[in-house]
């Protein structure tokens, strides 16, 4: 049994099938990465995981638990957080002031915003929040404006606003998507020594196959909403349906 078992999953848009008998097995604390090309509906399983979207039919079921029927931040509060394709950060906040907020949430809870703390939870608040920014190497950049930040570090600022609501599954989409090299190869550094540090499974849907081979351990090949092949990276190289779906051959 996986930590997250998705069983005979079906969503149609319309006359569309988004996705189709979709059966996924991610195991615990490893890195499981979803590939697939333009529009074979990675982001709509994605979506299905997290409550944004609920499948038409099929189970999703994460640490024995079924996510289907619960909101968003209940999925969250279950151990589930998601890195958008693009960073989610609130630009006109210093990087410490985005850091502070899932921090605070975190000890109040989604609907209890106005929760008043005591200084002394406050100050343990914001000792987490430099903590994470310390170990994330953004301590520096607390200051600063988030919107001037580069495409790179606002990814490691999103990714550590995750990681502060402790998530034993940590679901990124694309998050190498639009960025230059360096960038990238910081998030593949980053995400080695996240999956080092802590007790974590990664789901990650990813285009670049550079980041693919450089972190997972399975596999698995969506096309046309249904999964082609699920392996490990040495036995999905060269793969014929793999080729087949890229390249139409
Ligand atoms: P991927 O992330 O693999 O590129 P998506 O999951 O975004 O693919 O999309 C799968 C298919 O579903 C595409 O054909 C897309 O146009 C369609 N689709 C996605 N979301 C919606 C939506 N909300 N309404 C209608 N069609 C959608
Ligand atoms: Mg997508």
């Amino acid at each position: 049994m996986g930590i997250l078992e998705v069983k005979n999953v079906n969503k149609r848009f319309g006359g569309l099938q988004a996705l189709g008998n979709v059966n996924l097995s991610v195991a615990e604390n490893t890195v499981h990465a979803i590939i697939g090309p333009n529009g074979a509906g990675k982001s709509t399983l994605l979506n299905c995981l997290v409550g944004k979207l609920i499948p038409d039919t099929g189970s999703v079921m994460f640490d024995g638990q079924s996510v289907l029927g619960r909101k968003p931040f209940e999925i969250n509060q279950m151990g589930i957080s998601r890195v958008f394709q693009t960073p989610e950060i609130f630009g006109d906040l210093s990087v410490m002031e985005n850091m502070l907020i899932p921090c605070f949430a975190k000890r109040d809870g989604a609907y209890s915003m106005h929760a008043i703390g005591s200084v002394e939870s406050e100050k343990d608040v914001y000792e987490k929040a430099k903590a994470m920014l310390e170990d994330m190497n953004l301590y520096d950049k607390r200051d600063m404006h988030s919107s001037s930040m580069s495409r790179g570090d606002k990814r490691r600022l999103e990714i550590a606003m995750c990681l502060s609501q402790e998530p034993r599954l940590l679901l990124l989409d694309e998050p190498t998507a639009g960025m230059a090299r360096a960038d990238t190869n910081n998030t593949i550094d980053l995400l080695k020594q996240i999956k080092e540090e802590r007790d974590i499974t990664i789901a990650i849907i990813e285009h670049d196959m550079h980041v693919v081979f450089s972190l997972a351990e399975r596999i698995t090949v969506l096309a046309q909403g249904t999964p082609l092949v699920e392996d490990t990276p040495d036995n999905i190289k060269g793969h014929p349906k793999v080729k087949e779906a890229y390249l139409g051959e």
